[in-house]
């Protein structure tokens, strides 16, 4: 069975799926993004994502390709002729097609890309199983809350961690604090027991992933303090976790090669990926969705 894609208004076979060279995403990463978890045959955090679209589009000043309600529908379209139960939904939008020229183009139509790929099901032993993080200095620009596709830093950040084997790479600002992963959230639980995860600003891609949990601990009555840490603090913590729409809530065992806690997924990890779970099965994702830096 072959993958459809969503270009610019017409389903596709996969592997003809192409935008113009001139597109403006392909020239100048003049584009943002959204990536959707999808569980049982479920978007998960829709609004959320939608609303952070908006906020990424508005900052850029890059009109909506279709209404809100018309993407939507692409998406779910998406979703069920690629059969997708559980996998994830990838949605790209970028200024157009242009002659090349560093300005905004006079006249460009909103390009619109959606594809979907297939997973596993949200596997929670998988996610217990605890993975190595580093840290990297943050060399990105100074608007992380927008969902850019300008992702060079990441991918480099990325790599960094993969020739270290490890999984992700904590950025760490000027000031010496963890931002965020390269495609995740970082949290920490504290020598003394507070679960910390930095408050949303520019400085950080506030996830959807990160306000369902905050919601989904607030309701388990579980603390949870919002503010920047340093790697310090991190290598003394008991736990660590990290959050996005792929790798859910995805125990951390180890930072810069030293164990963390006992090296074992921490119990507080294990009751908020449980809450997290039953929230997503009760609520279908965060609902308070409406801060974005
Ligand atoms: N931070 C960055 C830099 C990301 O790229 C992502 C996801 O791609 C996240 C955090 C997590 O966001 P979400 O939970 O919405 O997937």
């Amino acid at each position: 069975m072959s993958r459809i894609a969503y270009v610019n208004g017409q389903y596709v076979p996969h592997r003809n799926a192409a935008v113009h060279v001139e597109d403006r995403g392909y020239q100048f990463a003049d584009g943002v993004y959204e990536v959707f978890a999808v569980m049982g045959g479920k978007l998960i955090g829709e609004q959320g994502h939608f609303e952070r679209l908006t906020h990424s589009l508005s900052e850029l000043r890059i009109e909506w390709p279709l209404s809100r309600a018309a993407m939507l529908v692409a998406v779910k379209e998406i979703v069920r002729r690629n059969y997708v139960q559980d996998g994830l939904v990838y949605l790209q939008v970028t200024r157009g097609v242009s002659p090349r020229d560093h300005p905004f183009p006079e006249h460009s139509e909103s390009a619109l890309v959606i594809t979907a790929r297939k997973s596993g099901p949200l596997d929670k032993d998988a996610l217990r199983n605890g993975v190595d993080v580093i840290t990297i200095p943050d060399i990105r620009w100074q608007r992380c809350d927008i969902k850019s596709v300008a992702l060079l830093p990441n991918v480099l950040g990325k790599q960094m961690a993969r020739d270290a084997n490890a999984f992700e790479a904590w950025q760490v600002d000027d000031e010496g604090y963890v931002t965020e992963g390269t495609s995740t959230n970082a949290w920490i639980v504290t020598a003394n027991g507070d679960l910390v995860t930095r408050n949303a600003s520019t400085s950080i891609l506030n996830g959807v992933t990160r306000l369902a949990v905050l919601e989904a601990a607030a309701e388990a009555g579980i603390d949870i303090t919002e503010r920047p840490f340093t790697p310090k603090e991190a290598l003394a913590a008991r736990e660590a976790f990290i959050t996005s729409s792929t790798s859910h809530v995805k125990a951390v065992t180890r930072i810069n090669g030293q164990s963390i806690g006992n090296g074992h997924v921490g119990g507080l990890t294990n009751r908020v990926l449980d809450a997290y779970v039953e929230y997503l099965e009760t609520h279908g994702g965060p609902r308070t969705t409406d801060t974005w830096n």
